[in-house]
């Protein structure tokens, strides 16, 4: 099965870019999320360097990639620094087989883009630590400019930062190539096995999160929740409706 190793740049103490009352770890985290929800139907093992808002090292993002053997690393961002559009990175040193996958994800990205009338910035190469220090192909995307009100925009509209995810997600599973699961066969009985979510946690009990995603992509759920957040007979109300209503 492919190995995909998705990575909410920044967390914890390190914010990332701020600007227009967004913070850059968030944005990663959530478009990661909304990524390995897209995957959920794909036959990939999606792991998240993380699921909370952690500190995490550079080293750290790099050994979880290289001790599981992934196929990918793909690292996510959010721009900062007065441009607009997206831009995506191999390392200086990448081989054909990095700058091909990536060239797969970011053609894509570019029509999503150019569709929502933003700019591609290019193709581009640097020697930053995710993509030097991991041993698979690696790429680093780029996301809108936290610090552009009309980037901002963008980034705050759930139809069009899903669409992202769904974008990102797409290129990745083009690129390697990624089937479809395939449809469990009925038993004897007549009854049908339940496809288990193949999304691969770090720590036991984390693969909740891959949940949360689904239902937040799918436009169930808004917000942050994390796995153990109670919940309340109102929230549990909105969720049945929303279910109801469809
Ligand atoms: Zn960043």
């Amino acid at each position: 099965m492919i190995k995909l190793v998705l990575d909410p740049g920044h967390g914890g103490k390190d914010p990332g870019a701020v600007g227009n009352g967004l913070v850059e770890k968030n944005l990663n985290l959530e478009l990661s999320m909304r990524v390995a929800g897209k995957l959920a139907d794909y036959d990939a093992a999606v792991t998240l360097t993380r699921s909370f808002d952690t500190d995490l090292s550079l080293d750290e993002r790099c050994d979880i990639a290289n001790n599981l053997g992934a196929d990918l690393f793909c690292s996510l961002h959010t721009n900062s620094g007065g441009g607009t559009g997206f831009e995506s990175f191999i390392h200086t040193s990448a081989g054909t087989k990095t700058e091909s996958i990536r060239n797969v994800i970011h053609d894509m990205m570019a029509d999503y883009y150019n569709s929502v009338g933003f700019r591609d910035r290019g193709k581009k190469r640097a020697d930053f630590a995710v993509l030097r220090n991991t041993v698979m192909p690696a790429v680093l995307l780029e996301n809108f400019f936290i610090d552009n009100p009309k980037d901002a925009v963008i980034l705050k509209d759930v139809i069009f930062f899903d669409r992202l995810a769904e974008v990102i997600a797409g290129g990745i599973v083009k690129a390697l190539g990624v089937p479809l699961k395939s449809p469990q066969p009925h038993g004897e009985q007549g009854s049908s096995i339940t496809t288990p979510f193949t999304y691969q946690s770090m720590t036991p009990g984390q693969d909740f999160f891959s949940e949360i995603a689904r239902l937040k992509a799918e436009g169930w759920l808004n917000g942050e929740h994390q796995p153990d957040d109670p919940v309340t007979w109102g929230e549990l109300a909105a969720v049945i409706n929303r279910l109801r209503d469809r």
